[in-house]
């Protein structure tokens, strides 16, 4: 499969088809047309051959694509078979609620502990994961191999443990903490989660219906 340069636009619509295919395999779907796979994307086919023709060569002309192939390749190229492992900072409400509840497997993540500063959780286990005192990340991250961190901690205590963990070789954060972090290093790859944005792009629909 060859990769070109791929625009950030069609990196964001990847997650899109790949949960799409997944629901597809669920139902017994065994091919698609870019028609119908469009269809239930509302977007168009051509915009879907584009997409896809930046990775290669995926279904046959008039023939559709082979759902649970796309699904395989499609899963490839966003490194959900890579055997990503991520750790949880912060695990006060937001932290316990996605250590808890959210599927990170689904997405290929292994969640192998979390760390926070206050003695009522450090020491526990949520989800058979380990609840560590901060004063332990520098040395567990030398010694695991920790790909994405998950950030759930105060505004105000989170840059500090980006620049540290950026310090320790961490090169992926998923952050909760409603700032806008930049990454400083180009290596350095940073989700900026705002569940508002979200909200305020419906609430901007049903006001301007
Ligand atoms: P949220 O709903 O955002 O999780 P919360 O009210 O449950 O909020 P916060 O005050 O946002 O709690 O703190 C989240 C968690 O981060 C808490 O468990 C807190 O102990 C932990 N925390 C605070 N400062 C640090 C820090 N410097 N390093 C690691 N964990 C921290």
């Amino acid at each position: 499969m060859k990769k070109q340069n791929i625009s950030d636009a069609v990196i964001r619509r990847l997650p899109r088809y790949y949960r799409h295919l997944n629901d597809l395999c669920a139902k017994g779907v065994v091919r698609i047309s870019s028609h119908s796979l469009g269809l239930k994307m509302d977007i168009t086919a051509s915009q879907i051959r584009q997409d896809f023709s930046c990775f290669g060569e995926f279904g046959q002309q008039g023939y559709g694509y082979n759902v649970e192939e796309l699904r395989a390749e499609i899963g490839h190229i966003l490194g959900v078979d890579q055997d990503h492992h991520l750790i949880v900072i912060g695990v006060g409400n937001l932290g316990h609620a996605l250590i808890q509840n959210f599927r990170f497997a689904q997405s290929g993540f292994t969640v192998d502990a979390a760390f926070d500063v206050s003695p009522q959780v450090v020491g526990t286990t949520l989800n058979n994961i380990p609840v560590l005192p901060m004063d332990s990340l520098e040395d567990y991250v030398k010694v695991h191999k920790i790909d994405v961190v998950v950030l759930t901690v105060p505004k105000a205590a989170v840059q500090d443990i980006v620049d540290r963990l950026t310090q320790l070789g961490i090169r992926g954060f998923w952050n909760f903490t409603n700032i806008e972090l930049e990454a400083k290093d180009p290596e350095v790859k940073i989700e900026n989660i705002h569940f508002s944005d979200s909200l305020l792009t419906l609430s901007y629909r049903i006001a301007n219906n």
